[in-house]
Formats: C-alpha cells, sequence, structure tokens
C-alpha cells in the first residue's frame, strides 16, 4: 500500500470507529442524582401537598427550557373520602416522527409511610427520593440529552405520571391513576406508542433489577432487547431472575394491548418508609439505568 493511501486508509478506519463510539451520547449519573435530590427539596410530592404542586411547576419549566412540547393532563380522583387533584405531564420531542417510543415514571410520592417501623409515621407522607424521584431524575436528564441529540429513527415521549403511589395493598385499586387515566384518554396525546417503558425505583444503591413477570409474560421481545443491551455493555445489575407480578404503571398499557415493560428494583428496604431518602440512593445507580436507556435510544432500535 502506498503511504498516501495508507494515511487515508488509517483515517477513515479512525472515524468508523470514533465515529461509531461517539454516536451514543453520554449520560451522567452526577447530573441526574442532582435532579433526585432536586425534586426532594420540594419535601414530600403527594397529591394536594405544597410538595407536589412546586415540584409539578418545576417539571413542566424545566421540560419547556429543554425544546420538549409539553403538554398537561388534569383530571381528579376520590381516594379515602379525599379529592386528589392530579397532573399528568407529557413532554414530547421530534413530534413530527410518528413513531414514538413512551419513556414513563411517576412524579407523585406515597402519602403514608405505611411501612414505616415506627407506628405514630404511618399517617405521614415519605418523601420519595428512590421511590418516585429516581425515575423522574433519569428521565429529566435524558431530556436534556434529547433536546441536543435527535435520535435516528423514533420520536420520544417522556410521561411523567401523577397519582400511582395511594393504592391499597393487595388489590389494583387506586394505584396508578395517572397511567390508567392516560390509557383511557390517549386520543388527547394525539399519538400510540409502539413501546411504553416504565422505570421506577431505579436510585437504589444496591440495585437490582430482576424481570417483572407481568411485563416478561406480555412484552418479552422487549424485555429481551433491553436485558440484552445492560448484558452486552457489562451491566450487571439486570438479573435474569423473574420477579413476582407488579402493577405498576405500565400495566394499564398491557391491558389497551401495548408491548410495555417495568425497570424496577422492587427489593428496597427503604419502601414506603420516611428512610425512603437521598442518602439511600446513588448516581451510579442512575448511571447504570441511564447507560442502557441511551443504548436503546441511540444504537439499538
Ligand atoms: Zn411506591
Amino acid at each position: 500500500m502506498k503511504k498516501a493511501n495508507l494515511i487515508f486508509f488509517l483515517i477513515i478506519i479512525t472515524f468508523i470507529t470514533f465515529g461509531c463510539t461517539k454516536s451514543i451520547p453520554k449520560f451522567d449519573g452526577e447530573r441526574a442524582f442532582q435532579l433526585l435530590e432536586k425534586q426532594c427539596s420540594f419535601g414530600p410530592r403527594n397529591p394536594n401537598s405544597d410538595g407536589h404542586l412546586l415540584c409539578k411547576n418545576f417539571l413542566i419549566n424545566f421540560l419547556e427550557e429543554n425544546g420538549a412540547e409539553v403538554k398537561t393532563q388534569k383530571f381528579s380522583a376520590e381516594v379515602r373520602d379525599e379529592t386528589y387533584e392530579l397532573t399528568n405531564i407529557i413532554a414530547s420531542y421530534y413530534p413530527q416522527k410518528r413513531t414514538r417510543i413512551f419513556l414513563g415514571a411517576h412524579w407523585d410520592t406515597r402519602p403514608w409511610a405505611d411501612l414505616d417501623s415506627v407506628k405514630i409515621n404511618h399517617s405521614k407522607p415519605i418523601l420519595g427520593a428512590n421511590d418516585g424521584a429516581s425515575g423522574v431524575a433519569v428521565l429529566l436528564h435524558l431530556a436534556e440529552i434529547l433536546n441536543q441529540y435527535e435520535p435516528v429513527l423514533y420520536g420520544f415521549d417522556i410521561i411523567l405520571f401523577d397519582g400511582e403511589d395511594a393504592g391499597t395493598y393487595g388489590s389494583f385499586t387506586d394505584w396508578c391513576l395517572g397511567s390508567k387515566y392516560f390509557v383511557n384518554h390517549l386520543a388527547e396525546v394525539g399519538c400510540e406508542p409502539e413501546v411504553v417503558i416504565i422505570i421506577d425505583m431505579i436510585g437504589d444503591k444496591n440495585l437490582n433489577i430482576n424481570i417483572e413477570q407481568n411485563s416478561y409474560q406480555n412484552s418479552p421481545e422487549l424485555v429481551e432487547k433491553i436485558w440484552k443491551i445492560a448484558a452486552k455493555n457489562n451491566i450487571s445489575n439486570f438479573k435474569t431472575k423473574i420477579s413476582e407480578p407488579i402493577f405498576d404503571d405500565h400495566y394499564p398499557f398491557l391491558e389497551k394491548g401495548f408491548q410495555a415493560i417495568d425497570i424496577i428494583d422492587f427489593d428496597y428496604p427503604y419502601w414506603h418508609t420516611l428512610e425512603d431518602t437521598p442518602d439511600k440512593c446513588s448516581a451510579k445507580s442512575l448511571q447504570k439505568i441511564g447507560d442502557v436507556l441511551m443504548s436503546y435510544i441511540y444504537k439499538k432500535l
């Protein structure tokens, strides 16, 4: 090979190698963790509370400032003799793209720490650093990235559901009020999802994501795709064990026949206690979830 040809060849190889690796923008777990702390700075975000209102305004402003087309979906629900005023927040990126992927998390927090070891705390609202803020934090940072980098094929809608966490144990009553309302009013949104990915309780320092049973039974291809991405990126927090079925915000979508999965670490000792605080979560855990989603959004579709 002539010297000129060799140089040309090396330039091409360099371009291919670095061009490909650079095609996935970087997710910053520390930045996502700041966004988790920011939500917690408003206090508990249970429906009708001051923290709920402050956080709602923050989320809408944040998404608008980051280039999304933002819609809100307001509705009310009766829960334990109280009327909750609830709001789903829908942030669309690249709305001109007809095929849509929905990425969702719940932004409300549980009104009662009813699994706290101290009985007097059972009527107090939780801070929800992991149960609420962690999934939203990852999606807010993704919004910053989506605003800067256009995915190749699909458009994305970030959906922050309200009223997920005011349910009664052992039944599906009063859980997932936002996602139930959302699937029954899809016409207002103006599009249907190709697939739906929900993330919930993914900030635990000790992160173990088993395969949620309802997801696997109803959307095995999507589960396999996401778990394969994790394995390929050596993210060992994604386990191959099938967990118990969980009724989370993906479930109303499954009932309507959509492909939907829930990425959740349900083994969290501080679940529904006053101890669900930022120190139990880590930037590293948010980074793992962010890395998997980035790979899915920018490369693996
Ligand atoms: Zn919860």
